[in-house]
């Protein structure tokens, strides 16, 4: 008999939570890995970075795991169907997993469990990628909150009340199924191809972490410390990672708890993946124009900063936080083009691409979000640029040709744009 170990987006082994479970409560564990058909289908990139990224890390794991004598098995296909052979093949006794809060992982885990149930083999899930989950954090009345700052304020009294422990796995009491290196099929056997983008390496910088509040607005210095990817993935402990934050820097500390604070809004609001937070605010008509658009996505629109942070983001995968609100408040307010746009494209493109935030991001500077932040604050490119990029710095290292006639004059003009976004939100909020 075996039980399963099922890894998804917590690659490691360190301080793994269900897999620490699984490991100290079964006898024979297998880990499993799928590279899940339904989400790799709808990658139009073959060269997805994060598909490269993952490959590499379920190398790693494999052979970590090969220290205890076991290795990974690791599946290409549709969840369900990979179950279904399992259960063919194996007799297992229990399924551990760390709980997703997507709604697509949602109803997997539940497709996934009622299949299991139909033999008897029970489905545990834990609680890993957050410090907080679901109701952990409610108001007076129960309600979750819809506002982030007294989210945070429970959140971090929660925080400092808690004794959070790092769980490890003692080898001395191994309880890994007992096996040769199982195969791993290759990027190409599933129809992708290794990107050449690079990876931010896996790092707790604590200088860096300790100035964060100092640095981290501006785009030219590396003052953030692109761990979203290893979050993302699990390749860090959110927990060590915020037990590090807590002594060194409450700002960061901060930023982890927007991260949970967008999870949990999605979570108990699934419907904000396709519709606004606020509801009213559907009702915007927005001009959609493909051509604007695709200037947008190009970093061709005549407005540097904008450009700059567009290119950053399709030759790296990665954009500073500052420019994310900035190039997202321009397709919203300046070229009044809708906010999922924005976010698909996002979605494609990051490599610390992560739904919640994604969308908590993009609601923000569209203005439909959670945040009490009045439509009629638009960014002011120049402005953003002048605060946070003087010199210029970031804007000549992406966009090269700004100040020569090769640069494209600004496609809309600032105080028309502003206006007119104004204007539009009014009207559609007092229809
Ligand atoms: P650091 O500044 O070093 O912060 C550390 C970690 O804290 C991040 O890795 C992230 O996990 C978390 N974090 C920081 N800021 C935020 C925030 N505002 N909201 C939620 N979590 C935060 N973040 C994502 O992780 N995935 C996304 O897909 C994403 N899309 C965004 C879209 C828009 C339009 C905007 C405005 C922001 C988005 N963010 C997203 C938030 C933020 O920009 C990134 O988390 C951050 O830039 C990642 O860089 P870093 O790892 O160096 O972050």
């Amino acid at each position: 008999k075996v039980s399963i170990f099922w890894f998804r987006r917590d690659l490691r082994l360190e301080d793994n939570r269900g897999l620490y479970h699984a490991y100290t409560q079964e006898k024979n564990v297998l880990p499993l890995f799928i590279f899940d058909r339904e989400i790799l289908d709808d990658l139009e990139d073959k060269t997805d970075a994060r598909v490269t990224f993952i490959h590499q890390q379920i190398q790693r794991l494999s052979q970590e795991l090969a220290a205890f004598g076991s290795s990974i098995l690791v599946k290409y296909g549709k969840p369900l169907e990979v179950y279904q052979e399992l259960m063919e093949k194996y007799d297992i006794l229990n399924v551990y997993t760390n709980r997703d809060y997507e709604p697509y992982g949602i109803s997997r885990d539940l497709e996934v469990k009622n299949l299991l149930d139909t033999k008897g083999i029970q489905f545990l899930d834990f609680k890993d990628q957050v410090i907080f989950e679901k109701e952990e954090i409610v108001n007076g009345s129960g309600d979750f909150y819809k506002v982030f700052t007294p989210y945070s304020r429970v959140w971090l009294d929660k925080f400092q009340k808690a004794t959070i422990q790092l769980v490890s796995l003692n080898p001395s009491n191994n309880t890994f199924f007992q096996t040769d290196a199982i195969s791993i099929p290759s990027l190409e056997d599933m129809g992708f191809q290794a990107s050449s983008i690079q990876i931010p390496p896996l790092e707790i910088n604590q200088a860096l972490i300790q100035k964060y509040d100092q640095v981290r607005n501006f785009p030219a210095i590396n003052g953030t410390t692109r761990l979203g990817i290893h979050l993302r993935f699990g390749t860090i402990s959110v927990r060590k990672l915020a037990l590090e934050a807590s002594k060194l820097n409450a700002t960061y500390l901060n930023e982890l708890i927007w991260r949970e604070f967008y999870m949990m809004i999605l979570y108990h609001n699934p419907q904000v993946v396709d519709k606004a937070f606020k509801p009213a605010y559907d009702e915007i008509p927005w001009r959609n124009s493909e051509e604007d658009f695709q200037k947008w996505c190009d970093g061709k629109t005549g407005f540097p900063i904008v450009d700059a942070g567009m290119r950053e983001l399709n030759a790296t995968g990665y954009m500073h936080n500052r420019v994310r609100m900035i190039v997202a408040s321009f397709l919203t307010k300046h070229l009044l083009i809708d906010w999922r746009w924005g976010e698909a494209y996002f979605a494609k493109k990051l490599l610390d691409f992560e739904l919640s935030s994604n969308n908590g991001g993009w609601q923000w500077a569209a203005g439909t979000g959670t945040d009490a932040q009045p439509y009629f604050r638009v960014f002011n490119p120049d402005s953003q640029t002048e605060k946070f990029d003087k010199e210029l710095k970031y804007i000549k290292k992406w966009v090269p040709e700004y100040g020569t006639s090769a640069y494209p004059k600004p496609m809309v003009d600032h105080k028309f744009a502003r206006e007119r976004a104004i204007s539009t939100y009014k009207e559609a909020l007092n229809s």
